[in-house]
């Protein structure tokens, strides 16, 4: 099979990570969470007050399969929280933070066999990317999946309060003036609202196969 990369943009709790993780399983393929990225910045900006264009040098993000690191700790359970998820996004605004990141993901990815996804990697990160998705759904149902999951880890949470933490989000992430998140001309719309995971699953897989030999 011949080797390329798939972008996916959408917004905050579409499942972008979930669906990526499940394709690149199906093809073989490395899954890049870039919000992840921008979630450690944000962290090391909580543990480190200041200003966060001076200390990008100190910022040190790898991955090893699903686990991310921070400077050689292991923080994916530390940086998925609300306050984390609000401070990663208005760190996204950052231009020299953008950058920073940029780089790093497009070298990772330069092999290709990648799926990234975020909110730019169509448009910016991998505008050359063989296949683009743009992943929607709505605030309402994104918030109650967000719930469910909560829940699930035993963790209280206000319906409300995650309802209104998704629309804010939502807001800085499409209106920012660096790279805002926007569904670029040649992504594949698909809309999860009504769907389980398995279809959505398998309606990109389908896309795909519909453009490459598999
Ligand atoms: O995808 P996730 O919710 O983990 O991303 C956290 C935040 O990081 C987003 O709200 C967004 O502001 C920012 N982000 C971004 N560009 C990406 C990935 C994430 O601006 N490629």
């Amino acid at each position: 099979m011949k080797k390329f990369n798939i972008a996916i943009d959408g917004p905050s709790g579409v499942g972008k990570s979930t669906i990526a993780k499940n394709i690149a399983k199906q093809y073989n393929m490395i899954h890049l969470d870039t919000g992840a990225m921008y979630r450690c910045i944000a962290y090391f900006l909580k543990h480190h007050p200041g200003n966060i264009e001076e200390k990008l040098d100190e910022i040190k993000i790898h991955f090893e399969e699903d686990q991310v690191f921070l400077n050689d700790e292991n923080v994916s359970g530390k940086i998925r929280n609300e306050e984390i998820s609000l401070l990663a996004s208005d760190i996204a605004k950052n231009e020299m933070v953008r950058k920073f990141l940029v780089k790093k993901q497009q070298e990772i990815a330069k092999d290709l066999g990648y799926i990234l996804d975020g909110r730019d990697i169509g448009s910016v990160v991998l505008p050359d990317a063989l296949i683009k998705f743009y992943l929607s759904a709505s605030a309402k149902v994104r918030a109650e999946r967000r719930f469910k999951e909560y829940q699930a880890k035993n963790v209280e949470i206000d319906f409300n309060e995650l309802l209104q933490d998704i629309e804010k989000r939502d807001l800085q992430d499409s209106t920012r003036v660096h790279s805002p998140l926007i569904k670029v001309e040649d992504a594949y719309e698909l809309d999860t609202s009504d769907k389980s995971i398995e279809e959505v699953i398998k309606e990109a897989c389908n896309y795909v196969e519909s453009k490459v030999k598999i």
